[in-house]
């Protein structure tokens, strides 16, 4: 496991999170599609925010099933807090907002049809 650094664009909301990157998730639903996220999921005790909390606009859609935290001055959606089908918390972190990984280097290693799904 590696601890990566990453934030939102303005830096309101940055975070600490510990994870290989084994997977990462590009999702064609009709609110990943249109951010382009790129995800992986994490437990909440591998991710820590270090700025930001409380800062972020909560944005639920469909089933209201996961608060996509959206950033108030700059719009970048960081993370997001869902939960698993066996209702743990998973924490959905967009791996586009790591600062310590060299963008180019992240490719989708898992396409989820959540457009057929959600
Ligand atoms: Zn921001």
């Amino acid at each position: 496991m590696t601890t990566h650094a990453g934030s939102c664009h303005c830096g309101a909301v940055a975070f600490e999170v510990e994870t290989d990157l084994e997977t990462v998730i590009e999702c064609n639903c009709t609110h990943c599609y249109r951010k382009g996220l790129m995800l992986t999921f994490v437990e909440p005790e591998a991710f820590r925010l270090t700025a930001g909390e409380g800062a972020t606009t909560p944005y639920l859609f469909n089933r209201h099933a996961i608060e996509h935290q959206v950033c108030p001055t700059c719009g970048v959606e960081a993370y997001a807090k869902g939960r698993a089908a066996d209702g743990r918390v998973q924490i959905a972190v967009n791996v586009r907002c790591l600062t310590d990984v060299e963008p180019f280097s992240l490719t989708p290693t898992l396409r989820f049809d959540g457009l057929h799904k959600v």
